[in-house]
């Protein structure tokens, strides 16, 4: 038989206990800083020379957010943030802030971009 652990505390007094909140706040520090210097408005997605224009990104959008001009990506007001376009992208081509903010991308090595072509909308409540 399966036992299941079940968690009674909330996510910030668990991760501080383990020592992992600060491990789970620096990588947003740099978007934080760079939000106050030049305002929530500078991070928005952009795409360099390196795009060839495969639509990855707009695949795996699940508010189909993404759409076309001049075979490039423009990205619409439905977004989520969940990233997902800048970190299948196979070209790196996507930054936020024209790249002035360091992003590391990671996917999980047992999935691949088509696992998460999303055909339909998220239904936002
Ligand atoms: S996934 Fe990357 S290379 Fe492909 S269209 Fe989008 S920005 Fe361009
Ligand atoms: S961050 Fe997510 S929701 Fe926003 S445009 Fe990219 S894939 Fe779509």
């Amino acid at each position: 038989m399966v036992r299941y652990t079940v968690e009674t505390e909330t996510l910030f007094p668990t991760l501080f206990k383990r020592g992992l909140l600060l491990k789970v706040i620096k990588p947003v520090i740099p978007f934080l800083l760079h939000a106050l210097r030049n305002g929530w408005a500078s991070l928005t997605f952009q795409v360099n020379d390196r795009c060839t224009g495969c639509s990855t990104c707009s695949k795996v959008c699940p508010m189909n957010n993404v759409s076309f001009f001049n075979d490039r990506p423009v990205w619409g007001d439905s977004c989520l943030s969940c990233f997902a376009c800048l970190q299948w992208c196979p070209c790196e081509a996507i930054q936020l802030g024209r790249g002035k903010v360091r992003v590391d991308r990671y996917n999980h090595p047992e999935i691949k971009s088509e696992d998460l072509y999303y055909t339909g909308s998220v239904a936002l409540h």
